[in-house]
C-alpha cells in the first residue's frame, strides 16, 4: 500500500474517517467534504489507483462498489428518490484522490449536468 495514500490510511486506521460500512474488502465513509446531504465514498481495501487500472478479474470487486452503494443508498433513506453514483478516472476525469473511489451523492435534487 502507498504510505501517502489517504485512503490507504484510513482503511488502515491511520487516519480518522467516519466510516459508515466495512466488510473484509470494502470501507464506506463520508466525504470530508460533501457536495449534498448524503455524500458516501465506498472504495476497496486493496489499493487500485482509478477503475482504469482494474483488471478482467476484478470484476466482482468493480460490481460489489455498486452493489454496497445501492444497500448504502437504502440505510440512508435516499434509494426512493434516487441519488448519483460517481467514478473520476485519473486527470481529466477529475480524479484528486489515485485510490479507487465510487462517490454516493443524493438527498437533493442534483443538476443534469456532468461537468
Ligand atoms: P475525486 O475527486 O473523485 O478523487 O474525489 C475525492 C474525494 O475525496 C473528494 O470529494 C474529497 O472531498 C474526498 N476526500 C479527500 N480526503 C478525504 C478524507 N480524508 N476523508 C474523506 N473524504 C476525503
Ligand atoms: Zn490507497
Amino acid at each position: 500500500m502507498p504510505d501517502e495514500c489517504v485512503f490507504c490510511r484510513i482503511v488502515a486506521g491511520e487516519m480518522p474517517g467516519d466510516i459508515v460500512y466495512q466488510d473484509e474488502g470494502f470501507v464506506a465513509f463520508r466525504d470530508i467534504s460533501p457536495q449534498a446531504p448524503v455524500h458516501i465514498l465506498v472504495i476497496p481495501k486493496m489499493h487500485i489507483d482509478s477503475s482504469a487500472d482494474l483488471t478482467d478479474e476484478q470484476q466482482d470487486l468493480a460490481g460489489r462498489l455498486i452493489i454496497i452503494a445501492r444497500n448504502l443508498a437504502e440505510k440512508e433513506g435516499i434509494a426512493d428518490r434516487g441519488y448519483r453514483l460517481v467514478i473520476n478516472c485519473r486527470s481529466e476525469g477529475g480524479q484528486q484522490v489515485p485510490h479507487l473511489h465510487l462517490h454516493l451523492i443524493g438527498g437533493r435534487k442534483l443538476s443534469g449536468g456532468l461537468g
